[in-house]
């Protein structure tokens, strides 16, 4: 599923293929994905310029003077920016041909993604985010005060879009391991120091995941078509009844919230 690094090298990706680019024609192949693609783009893009492309949470948002496209890659999406002569793939859902013969081109086989349209740029499902991970409004004493008095895990707490956006589950696994803090341990019992180290190294491992020209697992191929690879090394996740790094004991995997969880139960308390 593609992570915030990945919508945010996929941003960066754009920025220079297409900001300042007039769209031709908005294109709809299919009428829906996860919600109706709005029928009127066509015409409410048609010959309009792409003034810039920014992020929030995991939403690219393709700025207009008339509004903005807001898209979500959902489970499995891509973005890719090709001449507009290339024959459409399958999946291929939505385009947005451009004056200078390219087109940008989103694919989505599994279809939970995105593509919104908002005239004033705000939209409910960007106003009930958390803070972005890799701005200073993410800070121990923000999580610290977030979480007193909440008996949900922290690993479930961190992994709450509404508190913070952008830490997914390989992420919520490594850095619980790095911090040596046991997934399953109420928020509310977390120590401002501990905080203090999980914020520093989710902003570390997003970063260098960015960097790398964001994680993938699966299905994630960057703007010019070359696939994302996974650079980080995995400490945790995906390790199940391997020996831990640090210590002799055995990677556990348990279900949380639906989603498996990897820890070390001598290594994180
Ligand atoms: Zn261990």
């Amino acid at each position: 599923m593609p992570e915030l690094p990945e919508v945010e090298t996929t941003k960066n990706g754009l920025l220079p293929l297409i900001k300042q680019q007039t769209v031709l024609k908005a294109v709809r192949h299919r009428d829906n994905l996860r919600w109706e693609i709005p029928a009127h783009l066509q015409t409410t893009l048609a010959n309009q310029a792409i003034v810039t492309i920014d992020r929030r949470g995991k939403y690219l948002l393709i700025r207009f003077a008339v509004g903005t496209l807001i898209i979500h890659l959902g489970m499995s999406g891509s973005i890719k920016v090709i001449d507009s002569r290339e024959p459409l793939l399958k999946h291929d859902h939505f385009e947005l041909i451009l004056h200078n013969g390219h087109s940008m081109r989103l694919n989505d086989p599994r279809r939970f993604g995105a593509v919104l349209f908002s005239e004033n740029g705000t939209h409910p499902l960007l106003d009930s985010l958390g803070v972005e991970p890799l701005t200073t409004d993410f800070n121990d004493e923000y999580l610290y005060t977030r979480s007193r008095n909440k008996q949900q895990s922290i690993k479930a707490f961190i992994m709450d879009s509404k508190v913070v956006v952008g830490v997914g589950n390989i992420y919520a696994c490594e850095s619980l391991f790095a911090c040596g803090i046991d997934p399953r341990r109420y928020a509310g019992r977390v120590s401002k120091k501990r905080y203090q180290q999980l914020t520093e190294h989710i902003k570390h491992i997003l970063t260098e995941a960015i960097k790398a020209g964001g994680t993938t697992l699966q299905d994630f191929s960057q703007v010019d078509g070359s696939p994302g690879y996974f650079t980080q090394t995995l400490r945790v996740y995906g390790r199940e009844g391997k020996l831990c790094t640090l210590c002799d004991g055995k990677i556990r995997r348990i279900i949380q919230h639906q989603r498996s969880t990897f820890y070390c139960k001598s290594c994180q308390s």
